[in-house]
């Protein structure tokens, strides 16, 4: 009954004995490199002009790989400044001693202004509506202001020089940055370059206009900024998916650095068995066997962040170092594949979703292509169910 012991809900689980719970690779996990992704951060670092810092991008739980050991790492690493999405994404850095500044990116509720300052967090302003809000609280808070320069998302409109004027103007804002962000970076037709150096150009207009002035910091520039534009000299830099080793797609860069993916995630064979032709596979009885096929059953499913469109087409994971093609739909927990010709598959053998086994790898941007969308979506979107398993040495 080993089985059932590991499985049982044990009360107050939280302070269970060792060996009551199930190890982290038991069924679907990641494997998280933190070696790569200081090797990644050191690169990142060099390759910006020498008075930029990186600002570590963390949102969404640091894109899947887990928020307070990628902070803590880095934090380690000299980095002093972080970016999180949201208000309690920066208080969970914070309670966890990150150290440095934390940047929220997105909208925080003005009623929360308490929070930011009790958490020394800095927040981004949206608009000047939002301005007067923060302002009126009466409470002196450090922001960044964001610029619209044309992806119409956040920010201040770069032409409406009045408004920027009056956010200036505001007593109780300690405007410490000025921000904004490029929506085409990663694109590199005429079309797509042409509209990104106008909004370099209407940054820096704004920049100059403000730096005349007064002391102030300056970013633009994500990842795609830095490796396609990278003589544009801020004071910041904020990298998010370069700094987890992978790229969003597969476009060409203008710099190619070498960058070392940070992530695997790998899952287990829970059985193997043969099908005769004609026989179908999985929900919707989407595959049906040709001729005698082996099929094996991988335990990780859409519920863990594999998208369910990732069966459609070519899909293939790596088992015993070769390819296994995906079969059938994938399910809530579990999907199937075809491991006919791999000698000697068992239960219990691990299976390589995103990562290396043996000579084979399977690329984070190739999943993500095959699963049509980008890295950024898969990794963040990687299922609270995965354990995360961290590493030290880089293999
Ligand atoms: C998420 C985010 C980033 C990081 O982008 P990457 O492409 O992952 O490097 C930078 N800036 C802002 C405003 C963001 O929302």
């Amino acid at each position: 009954m080993k089985l059932l012991g590991k499985t049982q809900l044990v009360p107050g689980e939280a302070s269970a004995p060792v060996g009551k719970r199930p190890a982290p690779d038991s069924r679907a996990w990641l494997e998280i490199d933190l070696q790569a992704l200081k090797h990644n951060a050191m690169l990142l670092q060099r390759y910006l002009p020498e008075r930029c810092s990186l600002i570590a991008v963390v949102k969404a739980n640091a894109y899947g790989h887990g928020d307070i050991a990628v902070a803590k790492t880095l934090g380690d690493f000299s980095i002093r400044s972080f970016a999180v999405a949201t208000l309690e994404e920066g208080v969970r850095l914070r309670k966890h001693k990150t150290e440095g500044e934390i940047l929220i990116l997105g909208y925080t509720n003005p009623d929360d202004i308490d929070l930011l300052l009790r958490y020394r967090l800095t927040q981004i302003i949206v608009d000047p509506d939002y301005a007067k809000a923060l302002n009126k609280a009466g409470k002196k808070l450090k922001v960044h202001l964001k610029i619209d320069t044309g992806m119409h998302r956040l920010g201040v409109d770069a032409t409406q020089i009045p408004d920027i004027e009056r956010i200036f103007a505001c007593e109780n804002l300690v405007i410490e940055g000025i921000v904004s962000h490029l929506c085409s970076s990663d694109r590199l037709t005429k079309a797509d370059i042409s509209f990104t150096k106008q909004q370099i150009v209407r940054f820096f207009k704004i920049v100059e206009l403000v730096k005349a002035k007064r002391d102030i910091k300056s970013h633009l520039q994500s990842s795609y900024g830095i490796l396609n534009y990278p003589d544009i000299s801020c004071d910041f830099a904020r990298a998010g998916i370069a700094l987890y080793g992978v790229l969003s797609n597969n476009n060409e860069t203008l710099t190619k650095l070498d960058l070392h993916p940070v992530l695997a995630l790998k899952a287990r064979i829970a059985t193997v068995r043969k099908i005769s032709p004609g026989e179908s596979v999985s929900y919707g009885r989407a595959y049906t066997a040709n001729g005698e096929v082996s099929i094996a059953v991988v335990t990780a499913g859409y519920a863990d962040g594999i998208p369910r469109n990732f069966s459609e087409g070519s899909a293939y994971v790596l088992v015993r170092a070769q390819r296994a093609r995906v079969i059938g739909r994938i399910c809530m927990d579990q999907f199937i594949i075809d491991v006919t010709g791999i000698k000697d598959v068992r239960t219990n053998d691990i299976v390589t979703i995103i990562g290396k086994d043996g000579s084979e790898r399977i690329r984070c941007e190739d999943f993500a292509e095959q699963c049509k969308t980008i890295t950024n979506e898969i990794l963040c979107r990687l299922g609270n169910r995965l354990n995360h398993q961290y590493f030290q040495v880089s293999g």
